[in-house]
């Protein structure tokens, strides 16, 4: 359903080299080359709701089943670990909005694999974690925003940006512990809109913690949704 014309129609980037091994690509505008792709260490044997490792990727693990979290699934790439931390580092920090295209293409690639094999399915819509006002005006592009744009597109998922929003600038999360985080982040979301039976996946480029996650799901279950994934490029283990 999801054809390769769809996204090789809407992915230009300027360069025609892989930007993890520098060799010429045959596709310019896929950024990664088939090698690198293949040669990826991703997240296979990892607890389908936490994407910590674990003994099955399709049973809960045992931190999961006493505590369940609220959304049903995480999906990612990858460990947050090079060459991919990397990549994500230049992207936000370097200016290097073009590699959007490529991080989008990355996740759809790993998401078709389950997809066919049946692991999961589309759902109705993705929300991106929002970035406050001030720090989109610093970088010049919300990171999240310009990955989501794409995949939405290629999965014919409704995305509207801004439905999700910041309410007050916070603390970055690194360093805190586990009841700092949530201090810093309560009442820092605000959501509009009817999710009511919607299936919605909430995106991130990195989830490190699940304390956003975890207040992002909360407001749309609130919200009716039916259920809530997460979706990242990496997965911090
Ligand atoms: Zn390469
Ligand atoms: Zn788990």
């Amino acid at each position: 359903m999801f054809t390769k014309t769809v996204f090789t129609k809407t992915m230009l980037t300027m360069v025609g080299y892989c930007w993890l091994c520098h060799q010429n690509l045959y596709f310019a505008h896929h950024g990664i080359c088939h090698f690198c792709w293949q040669s990826l260490k991703r997240l296979e044997n990892v607890c389908p709701r936490c994407s910590l490792p674990a003994s099955s990727r399709d049973l809960p693990c045992g931190r999961c089943l006493k505590e369940p979290p609220l959304w049903q699934r995480i999906i990612a790439v990858t460990d947050y670990a090079p060459p991919l931390s990397q990549l994500i580092r230049r992207y936000k920090y370097h200016s290097t909005p073009q590699l959007a295209a490529v991080l989008a293409r990355l996740f759809l690639l790993h998401w078709l694999q389950g997809y066919r094999d049946g692991r999961w399915s589309k759902p109705d819509c993705i929300l991106g974690i929002p970035l406050h006002r001030q720090k989109r005006w610093q970088r010049g592009f919300d990171q999240v925003e310009l990955i989501i744009r794409p995949l939405a597109r290629w999965l014919q998922c409704q995305y509207q940006p801004n439905l999700l929003q910041r309410t007050r600038a916070t603390l970055t999360q690194r360093g805190l512990s586990a009841a700092q985080r949530k201090t810093n982040l309560k009442h820092a979301f605000q959501l509009r809109g009817d999710f009511t039976d919607q299936h919605v996946v909430i995106f991130d480029d990195v989830i490190t913690t699940g304390t956003t996650l975890h207040e992002a799901t909360q407001l749309l279950i609130h919200a009716g949704a039916r259920s809530v994934q997460a979706w990242a490029i990496c997965r911090t283990l």
